[in-house]
């Protein structure tokens, strides 16, 4: 059950479910089966970004790299809010950017003559970290961030006649990366009327938003929560212990590394440049490919390196199915051995290279992945306070309080639409 499940279920008028997407943790992989109503291994959609021609080579990635058929299409008006990996559309769409690729903030663009348009950012900053000295204060943006969105959201609820909707409250995951696992419910916290008032003014949002579209299917959702971390481990470190992978200098890594944080930290002390995606800037030139027979270059994902897959590729064809279960079951003895309990691991059935998708996908309860290579492979001292867990929640306009996962939520929305 998601943390907040419990606490909005007091709250919500409208029927709230509770959402799961298996060993899937990051916004774009679950986004990518609700979406589409597809499996991780067919949209290859499992996090922000795709190793293209090699794992050392990324890039972002939105809807239209994965060519997933997505419930919403132009051919319908349909109303989507801060939805990862979806794209502005041809118009039909009215769209606020979640801030993850696009530069664009609305659609349509003559939004933008008109506040509360006009000032709409997608978030309010580019990565929480920036504000981990002083949590109260970003708290406090996100909250502000979360409220002019939904101001928004009612604007364009009352405009058209659309299909479909959705409005993803992304404040949830930004408070928690911020304060802790315990923020909803320990009144010690200072910032806790703040956001008491916050789930008040949600609310009145989201009944005024259903309301409006009366004719029309709306979720109000999140697709992820947090849960206390424990621990955070390098993927890429315990593989190349196990000898599958081959990192490049280590040096060359922490140069990139400290690029990317002062990349990102230049950036987010402007404000009006938090919609640039420089939290997803991506590190390149991780690994010697000529040497890897595996890595992970998004978190949570293990690509082989197979020859019909990537150009500097050096697995044969016919090896994949036995190094998929080989590497599987080292890795899930390994983190056991170093006191990951819980490891959930989903092997890639396909056995043909028909996607980006990777071939092995793994989670653990209370576990963060991190990229630092002069800390542990598997850390128990340095952590974040939570991590991403699958569950979330979905209110939708009839009560009802069951627990969907992404593909039976996707099969609800088409099913209205037809
Ligand atoms: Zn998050």
């Amino acid at each position: 059950m998601s943390t907040e499940f419990g606490f909005l279920k007091a709250f919500t008028k409208a029927g709230i479910n509770q959402l799961t997407g298996g060993v899937l943790t990051s916004a774009q992989a679950l986004w990518g089966e609700i979406l589409s109503g597809q499996r991780w291994w067919e949209t290859g959609c499992v996090g922000y970004a795709f190793p293209k021609s090699s794992f050392n080579d990324l890039e972002i990635g939105s809807q239209s790299n994965y060519k997933f058929r997505s419930i919403f299409t132009d051919n319908y008006a349909n109303f989507a809010i801060n939805v990862p990996l979806l794209e502005p559309g041809n118009g039909k769409r009215l769209w606020l950017s979640d801030g993850s690729f696009s530069s664009e903030t609305v659609s349509p663009k003559d939004l933008l003559n008109n506040e509360p348009f006009r000032s709409y950012r997608p978030r309010p900053f580019s990565s929480p970290a920036y504000f981990l000295g002083n949590p109260i204060k970003g708290a406090e943006a996100c909250l502000q961030s979360e409220r002019h969105r939904l101001a928004c959201a009612i604007e364009l609820a009352k405009r058209t006649d659309w299909q479909i909707g959705i409005v993803r409250l992304s404040v949830f995951d930004q408070l928690f990366h911020l304060l802790g696992s315990n923020f909803l419910y320990d009144e010690a916290f200072s910032v806790r009327p703040a956001v008491c008032a916050f789930i008040d003014f949600a609310n009145q949002c989201l009944e005024e938003i259903i309301l409006s579209s009366a004719n029309a299917t709306t979720c109000i959702m999140s697709a992820y929560s947090h849960s206390e971390c424990t621990k955070r481990a390098n993927l890429n470190l315990l593989l190349s212990q196990l000898g599958y992978c081959t990192l490049t200098d280590a040096k060359q890594v922490k140069r990139d590394l400290s690029l990317r944080h002062r990349s990102t930290l230049a950036v987010s002390t402007n404000m009006e440049s938090s919609i640039l995606p420089t939290a997803l800037v991506t590190l390149t030139n991780r690994f010697q490919a000529e040497s890897s027979i595996a890595a992970s270059p998004i978190h949570g994902a293990i690509y082989l390196n197979t020859k019909d897959r990537f150009q500097d590729g050096i697995v044969e064809v016919r090896e994949k199915e036995s190094l998929k279960k080989q590497i599987a079951s080292a890795l899930a003895k390994i983190l056991n051995d170093s006191g990951v309990r819980n490891t959930s691991l989903e092997l890639n059935p396909q056995d043909s290279q028909s996607t980006q998708a990777p071939d092995l996908m793994i989670c653990a309860n209370g576990l963060d992945f991190h990229d630092a290579y002069d800390a542990p492979a598997v850390d128990t001292f340095s952590h974040p306070l939570t991590c991403h867990t699958s569950n979330g929640f979905v209110c939708l306009d009839e009560p009802s309080q069951q627990t969907f996962n992404t593909l039976a939520l996707n099969k609800l929305l088409v099913g209205r639409l037809t």
